[in-house]
């Protein structure tokens, strides 16, 4: 198994982890590739999580717009209403075959916290998640379903007190525990074999997306777009589209509160080369290097960092990376709501917004598909918040 993408990727952590990651690798080659485990897997995919998604034509949005038909991928409708329980499902399957007692993880809006407790609680494994104080004062609803969950939330008050910090104490807190342990990465991040860990287990999505296109519409979608925060659900959904060549792909990033400001989290559009938490990718960082604290509306999307396969991808161009501000996201999450009566998270109304601006420009043979990412009532307060302050 490569250890880069490209020039991205690798190790970028101490030797203790080192050793553990190459254990990691082993482990998941032998389980990926021993079909009672992936049976295991699927099981739980479609009996857990109610795999597949629906493809669901977005008819009037489409009329409304004019251009190329939209088709949305439902990962909202997944159990905890997101695509982070495919990847949790899978690892915490992974860490039980090698024989973990505990699972830690790292959370920031507390997402990928709840996905984590669940998948643990439904496996009996000890949970503790580590998040920053400030965003455990954010999203306190989130900190009680986790705790409802089993799993103990311990808070992270080192540096700016959010995910990036939380990150670096859940990896510390790894060494020192790391025979019976099993740290489950959230993101398609991190050093290897994590990101290749977590985009096999996300790749379902583009798995069934095009299948039901095929059935659907009996031909290939002509655009993907994804939202990227550290870029799982986009490479869950492109990874099987990748070898086709006339499918174009759209990652979308936050712009914040604009490209020009300081805050933003557009880490592919404004970043550089640089190592993050184990990993050689686009950072945003100031003129001496050192990363910079980021910004969006968008608790998922806000991360200085990026999977290290889209740094690759952007950098051989097959696929391009947008940015959407606060502003449009928050006006799609209202149109999307409006014209099909779907709420979506803020983090996936970044794709929606890019789609927004796209699809009239096109023919209307033209088909695109959006990952709807996750279901956006968490975000209702946050919403209602901005468009008072407007
Ligand atoms: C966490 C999250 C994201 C961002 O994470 P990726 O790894 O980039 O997919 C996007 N959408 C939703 C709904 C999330 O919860």
């Amino acid at each position: 198994m490569e250890k880069q993408f490209g020039k991205f990727g690798g190790q970028y952590v101490p030797q203790e982890i080192v050793k553990e990651l190459n254990g990691l690798e082993v482990a998941f080659n032998e389980a990926i590739n021993d079909p009672s485990f992936m049976e295991e897997y699927r099981y739980y995919l479609k009996q857990f999580v109610g795999r597949p998604s629906p493809l669901y034509y977005a008819e009037r949005l489409t009329k409304e717009l004019g251009g190329a038909k939209i088709y949305l991928k439902r990962e909202d409708l997944n159990h905890t209403g997101a695509h982070k329980i495919n990847n949790t499902v899978g690892q915490i399957l992974l860490a039980k075959r090698m024989g973990k007692k505990k699972v830690i993880a790292e959370t920031g809006a507390g997402q990928h916290g709840v996905a984590t407790a669940t998948s643990a609680a439904l496996f009996g494994m000890e949970c503790e998640i580590f998040q920053g104080q400030i965003d455990m004062d954010r999203q306190r609803l989130n900190v009680f379903r986790m705790e409802m969950l089993g799993a103990k939330v311990t808070s992270v008050d080192s540096g700016t007190k959010t995910l990036a910090d939380a990150v670096d104490y859940a990896i510390g807190k790894w060494v020192e525990r790391i025979d019976d342990t099993f740290y489950l990465l959230g993101s398609a991040v991190g050093p290897h074999p994590y990101p290749t860990i977590v985009k096999y287990f996300q790749k379902i999505i583009g798995e069934e997306a095009i299948k039901q296109i095929q059935q659907q519409e009996n031909c290939l979608p002509d655009y993907l777009i994804a939202c990227v925060g550290g870029g799982s659900n986009a490479i869950g959904l492109f990874t099987e589209f990748l070898p086709h060549k006339e499918v174009k792909m759209i990652g979308v990033e936050a712009a914040g509160k604009g490209l020009d400001t300081k805050d933003h989290a557009a880490t592919l559009t404004l970043g550089k080369e640089g190592v993050i938490h184990g990993m050689n990718t686009k950072v945003i960082m100031d003129e001496d290097g050192n990363i910079s604290p980021v910004y969006s509306i968008s608790a998922g999307l806000d991360y200085p960092g990026v999977g290290p396969e889209h740094a690759h991808l952007q950098d051989i161009k097959r696929v391009t990376y947008e940015a959407i501000t606060d502003k449009e996201a928050v006006s799609a999450f209202l149109k999307l709501s409006k014209t099909e009566g779907i709420i979506p998270a803020i983090e996936s109304s970044h794709a929606i917004a890019y789609t927004i601006k796209l699809a009239p420009t096109l023919d209307k043979d033209k088909i695109i598909i959006v990952n709807l990412s996750g279901r956006g009532d968490k975000d209702v307060e946050s919403i209602k918040k901005y468009l008072t302050v407007e």
